[in-house]
């Protein structure tokens, strides 16, 4: 091992607090857009109703643990489909990855609910105890009453959006106005304050304290976004060959005048002030950058004040950073085979759901041999097998006609149902449920295979004709 594979520098540093500073622009603006609709459609989204019809709830979006059902608008999914939710999946972490071939952390900086919360629990902070400048001056005279009021302020403020945030995400497991109704009078659940309480801390926690600290050290996606990112994808760039040598504005009027080489940077640290987790993006990308651009609004701002052109940091890839060294014309691609790739198997998965949920049936039935016994000798010579059948029924109550194919003959029987023929049973089931049921399917003597055979479970609603079947097998005796 030789001394240059040491790393340079303590391994522990003491976190140096951030005091992100406002800025105005088209980056903020966007995120202050999305905040406002991802917050307003987590906050309010368990309040919008959705007519399902009689016996069904009303909720659009609803998590029924009690009866195993996830609604969403107008799907209804039940457990056998959590397959759907494989299939959400795997669109959510291509629409990651496709992202970041795009424009790298673009998720972090605009879209992670750590950045969302927190760009809210930092306004709320701007808001109470004003901007970076009043906020350091703040904390250096902490104990004194005006900022202990404020700060006393601040974190009351935080509480309630944590506690709004943990009230939130309950009303998604149950009625949301008779979950409101029961949390207020004390009758809900011990669960939903549970909950309530855990989601409370941990916004409080992450959004209010843990701040960058969750970004840099604590999620796995900087990492693995490392490996996956390419030369072609847009990250947030300080434009080197444009901000170098820096210096002051007068000096740089006073350099270009004398024909001497000045940069556009004037080294102002505004870049380095409004970015939320304290990353001086001039020294290139960094495992701190969240890719946000409020770096590029002030940059921009500041440019516009000192009369030189937009553009010194802003979304660029590695290609044309090496591009613009050698003198050469900056080039884009965002089609390519990478980007192609994700954007077939987000439809391609996408598509398969739409078709699957488009043409499946609203019924199913699902069969399993006895095993203990496997087949029943009877005293006259036949044999009896039996099966426990589980009918599932996805919409109004109905009646099914049960049938056993692949066997001549056989007598089915289901405990407890008299209604239908000897072989052909009818079974009820109500308004969205299932009901198991125990079938027996006996042979005379005659006519017992002498090895097991396959046999054919259909269920036909009697009122519209619609079918659903199962396979299973007939175990003769020994
Ligand atoms: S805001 Fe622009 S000009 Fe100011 S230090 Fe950052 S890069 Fe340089
Ligand atoms: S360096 Fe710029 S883009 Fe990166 S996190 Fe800071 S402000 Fe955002």
């Amino acid at each position: 091992m030789t001394d240059d594979t040491f790393i340079e520098g303590p391994l522990y540093e003491k976190r140096r607090k951030v005091y992100p500073q406002s800025v105005h622009g088209p980056f903020r603006r966007i995120k202050w857009t999305i905040l406002c609709v991802t917050l307003g459609v987590y906050y309010f989204l368990p309040f919008l109703r959705w007519n399902r019809g009689p016996g069904l709830p009303d909720q659009a979006v609803l998590i029924d643990l009690p009866h195993r059902r996830f609604y969403f608008f107008f799907i209804e999914l039940w457990p056998q489909e959590v397959y759907y939710f494989t299939g959400l999946l795997i669109i959510a972490a291509m629409m990651l990855f496709l992202m970041n071939a795009v424009a790298g952390r673009i998720w972090c900086g605009y879209m992670c609910p750590q950045t969302v919360w927190t760009d809210l629990f930092y306004a709320v902070e701007r808001w109470v105890e004003g901007d970076r400048r009043e906020r350091i001056q703040g904390d250096k005279h902490y104990w004194s009453f005006d900022h202990l009021r404020k700060v006393a302020l601040k974190h009351f403020l935080w509480i309630m959006i944590a506690w709004w945030t943990g009230g939130a995400w309950v009303l998604y497991f149950s009625d949301a106005p008779t979950l409101v109704k029961d949390l207020a009078t004390f009758q809900a659940p011990y669960t939903a304050y549970l909950w309530i309480g855990i989601l409370t801390g941990t916004t409080y926690l992450f959004a209010g304290h843990a701040r960058e600290q969750t970004c840099i050290y604590m999620c796995p996606w900087p990492r693995i976004q490392a490996a996956l990112t390419d030369e072609w994808a847009l990250n947030v760039t300080y434009r080197r060959d444009r901000g170098e040598p820096r210096m002051s504005v007068k000096k740089a009027e006073a350099a270009r005048l004398h024909g001497e080489p000045a940069g556009d940077c004037v080294d102002c640290h505004q870049c380095i002030n409004v970015c939320p987790t304290g990353v001086d993006i001039r020294h290139g990308i960094q495992l701190g950058c969240i890719q946000c651009g409020l770096c590029i609004d002030a940059c921009d701002n500041v440019m516009r004040e000192i009369g030189r052109p937009s553009g010194l940091i802003g979304y660029d890839t590695d290609i044309n950073m090496q591009r613009r060294r050698e003198g050469k014309a900056p080039i884009y691609r965002i089609i390519r085979p990478r980007t192609l790739i994700y954007a077939v198997a987000i439809a391609l998965v996408g598509g398969i759901m739409l078709y699957t949920l488009a043409t499946r049936g609203t019924m199913d039935v699902n069969v399993l041999h006895e095993r203990n016994p496997l087949f029943v000798q009877l005293s006259d010579g036949g044999v009896r097998n039996d099966y426990t059948v589980r009918l599932l029924n996805k919409g109004a109550q109905r009646s099914f006609l049960l049938e056993v194919s692949g066997l001549p003959g056989a007598t089915v029987r289901v405990a407890g149902v008299t209604a239908g023929s000897g072989d052909k049973p009818i079974i009820e089931v109500g308004q969205d449920q299932t009901r198991e049921i125990r079938m027996s399917v006996q042979l005379e003597p005659g006519r017992v295979p002498r090895a097991a055979v396959d046999i054919g479970i259909r269920i036909t609603d009697v009122a519209s004709g619609e079918t659903a079947s199962a396979r299973d097998h007939f175990v003769p005796a020994d």
